[in-house]
C-alpha cells in the first residue's frame, strides 16, 4: 500500500497557460516557477509552459535557476530574488538574468531593474540615471492585485510614469491577479506563477477565472473503526464521539503536507465530502464517517473538487502556502506526472 499519490496534470497547466495567455492580449506570459513550481515540480511545470507558450521562466533564487538551466539550456531564466556575489559569477556562467534593486549593475548579465512603486520591500524608489547596457529590463512588484483595485492602479500609473523614457526596454509588473483582471497592468510580459497551476490568487474558485487546478493528491482509509460514544482520536482527546461513530484513518499528516491547522476541513471519502476530525498528526489523519467503508477506499485530499481555496480558508491562510508546503518527497509519496 502506498501512503498517498500527488498526481501533476501537465495538460491542465498546458490550459491555464493559454488562459493567460488570452487575459493577456499579447503581453509575454513568464512562467514562475520558484520553489518547486509551487510544490508541482519545477522541471515539469517549465517545460509545459514553455510548451504552452511562455517566453522565459522566474524563479526566486540563483540556485533554483542553475537546476532549471540543466533541463532548459536555450530557455530565458530570471531569478527574481537578490544574489550574493558567488551566485552573481554562476548566474553569469548559467546565462541567468538577474533582478537588481540598486544602483550597482554586475557587468556580463542581463538584469532587470526593481522598482519599488508601492510594495515597499526589494526596488528602488526611482530611477536616478539612464540604465546602463546591461540592463534589459524595468519591473516592479504589486502589492494589492488580489484585494485592493485603486492601490494596485495607482502602482500601475507610477510604474508607467517612472518607466515612460525607457519603452525600449521589457517593463514587467503584473502578477497572476494582475494578469488576470488588471488590462492596465499587462505592459511588455507577465510574471505568472499561482494562476499556471490552477489555484485562485483571490482565494476564490479558480473556474470563476477559467483555471484549472493542476494537482491531485490521493490516499486512501488505512484504517476503519468504530468509536464507541465517549472514545477519541488522535492527540489531545480533541475529537471525541458523541454517539458511536465510524472513522477512517488516513495515513497523510503534517509532515506530508497536511497541516494541522485542516483540521475540520472536508476531503473525498468514497466520492463523498467527510470531515477531518482531531488534531492532524505527523504522520495520519482522521476523517468521520457516516457508515462503515472498507480500508483502502480511496480519499481525496485535494483535487477532484476539493479546493485548495477551501483548505486555505479552514486553516486562515492562501493557496500558496498550502501548495508549497505539499512534501513530494518519494519517501514519503509517490509523484505521478501526467503529460
Ligand atoms: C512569486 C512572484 C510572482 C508570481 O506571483 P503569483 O501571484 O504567484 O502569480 C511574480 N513576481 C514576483 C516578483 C514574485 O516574487
Amino acid at each position: 500500500m502506498y501512503r498517498s499519490e500527488i498526481a501533476v496534470d501537465l495538460a491542465a497547466l498546458r490550459r491555464n497557460c493559454a488562459t493567460l495567455l488570452r487575459a493577456l492580449n499579447g503581453a509575454e506570459l513568464w512562467a514562475v516557477v520558484k520553489a518547486n513550481g509551487y510544490g508541482h515540480g519545477a522541471g515539469d511545470a517549465a517545460g509545459a509552459a514553455l510548451n504552452a507558450g511562455a517566453a522565459a521562466l522566474c524563479v526566486a533564487t540563483v540556485p533554483e535557476g542553475l537546476v532549471l538551466r540543466r533541463d532548459q539550456p536555450a530557455a530565458r531564466i530570471v531569478v527574481m530574488g537578490p544574489a550574493t556575489n558567488r551566485e552573481i559569477g554562476q548566474a553569469r556562467d548559467a546565462r541567468l538574468e538577474l533582478v537588481v534593486s540598486g544602483d550597482d549593475i554586475p557587468p556580463g548579465v542581463r538584469v532587470h531593474v526593481k522598482l519599488d512603486t508601492g510594495m515597499g520591500r526589494w526596488g528602488l524608489t526611482e530611477l536616478t540615471s539612464s540604465p546602463s547596457l546591461e540592463v534589459v529590463g524595468l519591473m516592479s512588484h504589486l502589492a494589492t492585485a488580489d484585494s485592493d483595485a485603486a492601490y494596485t492602479e495607482w502602482q500601475v500609473e507610477r510604474f508607467r510614469t517612472a518607466t515612460s523614457a525607457y519603452t525600449h526596454l521589457t517593463r514587467h509588473i503584473a502578477n497572476s491577479a494582475g494578469a488576470l483582471r488588471y488590462p492596465s497592468a499587462r505592459f511588455d510580459a507577465a510574471r505568472c506563477g499561482i494562476a499556471l497551476y490552477g489555484i485562485s490568487p483571490f482565494g476564490t474558485d479558480p473556474a470563476e477565472d477559467g483555471l484549472e487546478p493542476v494537482l491531485t493528491w490521493t490516499s486512501q482509509l488505512a484504517l476503519v473503526k468504530l468509536l464507541r460514544a465517549g472514545q477519541s482520536t488522535g492527540y489531545g482527546r480533541e475529537f471525541v464521539a458523541e454517539r458511536d461513530t465510524w472513522i477512517g484513518i488516513v495515513p497523510v499528516g503534517y509532515a506530508d503536507g497536511f497541516r494541522r491547522d485542516l483540521s475540520g476541513t472536508q476531503v473525498r471519502v468514497g466520492g463523498e465530502l467527510r470531515r477531518v476530525i482531531g488534531r492532524v498528526s505527523m504522520d495520519a489523519l482522521a476523517v468521520e464517517l457516516e457508515n462503515e467503508l472498507p480500508v483502502a477506499t480511496p480519499v481525496v485530499l485535494i483535487g477532484r473538487g476539493v479546493l485548495i481555496e477551501d483548505h486555505a480558508r479552514v486553516a486562515g491562510t492562501i493557496g500558496y502556502e498550502i501548495a508549497t508546503g505539499i512534501n513530494s518527497d518519494p519517501t514519503r509519496a509517490r509523484r505521478v506526472v501526467l503529460s
